[in-house]
């Protein structure tokens, strides 16, 4: 019977080339496919011998050779590719994150490279091309909240800024979160219509931004947060943006204790991935978080320094 991916004595975590045969499997389930010509099958052969390093591949048609990570984000890292497998199934299951503190220490890196790691496995979670959440006879949920600005020491000058954080959500559905500016209409319009069809009804609290914006749905409701109103019915309610809130709010404070506000858009791609993904199992998840290494490739200044400290 072969070994669950969830045991953490899989090979796959910590021996190199099994890491990379899984990497391989997820990538390119049909067999090798050439990040240049995009050709499979008998145009790819795989090279052989004491001087080739295992996982090399040539192309015939372009007569490169090539390996999976590739026009990845693993392309130009250092960083063993068992590690990122481990990482990515450490991020995976972690319902309110993992710091990258902890992650140093599970992994044995410094933490610098236990940083880079889950920032690049932050960008993998991130989905470029979203479809619209709703439709016709669906609910999208919106709301706003603030995180951040819990300081350490408060008798130390002030404390940190908060950031708004938007985020749209379709009840069994998908999320969509968004770090902006300020929650005033003009921000939000544009972010709504977009990302929600307007055949959605929209369920909101009563800030006076919305009923405008609600305008444009096929419906609009609006609920009191501080009226007892989440029990007027089954279908009056926000509970599950706020049941969002309040798992990335017990993320930035209880695991990461405060994120930045450049890096706020990378965590909530993170937390979004585990939403958007929580019919997976942990497995599975983590596989879907390897393949969205695909397509990412590095910058060179992005690329990791330090590989094992
Ligand atoms: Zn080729």
């Amino acid at each position: 019977m072969p070994k669950s991916k969830l045991d953490l004595r899989n090979p796959i975590y910590h021996d190199d080339d099994k890491a990379r045969e899984h990497f391989e499997s997820l990538l390119w389930p049909d067999g090798p496919v050439c990040p240049r010509c995009g050709v499979t099958g008998d145009r790819i052969t795989k090279l052989q011998g004491k001087s080739t390093r295992p996982g090399v591949y040539k192309c015939k048609d372009c007569r490169k050779p090539f390996s999976v990570t590739v026009g990845t984000i693993m392309e130009r890292s250092h960083i063993p590719l068992s590690k990122w497998v481990l990482a990515a199934q450490l991020m995976a299951s972690s319902k309110k994150g993992m710091s990258a503190l902890q992650l140093q220490r599970m992994i044995g890196t410094n933490y610098e490279t236990a940083w880079f790691l889950f920032h690049r496995l932050r960008e993998c979670a991130n989905n470029p091309n979203p479809g619209p959440l709703g439709g016709a006879n669906k609910v999208v949920e919106a709301d706003e909240s603030y995180v951040g600005g819990k300081a350490r020491n408060k008798a130390f000058g002030r404390p940190p800024k908060k950031h708004a954080v938007f985020a749209l959500i379709e009840r069994e559905g998908e999320v969509r979160s968004f770090h902006v500016a300020n929650v005033n209409a003009t921000t939000l319009r544009p972010i709504i219509v977009k990302t929600a069809s307007r055949k959605s009804y929209l369920m909101t609290d009563e800030s006076p931004v919305y009923p405008k914006i609600g305008d444009e749905f096929a419906g609009h409701g609006a609920v009191n947060h501080s009226a007892d109103e989440y029990v007027r019915g089954s279908f009056w309610y926000t509970n599950t943006v706020e049941s969002y809130f309040a798992l990335l709010k017990r993320g930035v404070y209880g695991t990461f204790h405060n994120v930045s506000e450049a890096h706020l858009y990378r965590y909530l791609a993170e937390f979004d991935f585990r939403h958007n993904t929580r019919k997976l199992s942990d497995a599975e998840r983590a596989e879907a978080l390897l393949r969205g290494a695909q397509g990412k490739r590095l910058l060179y200044r992005q690329a990791d320094r330090a590989a094992n400290g």
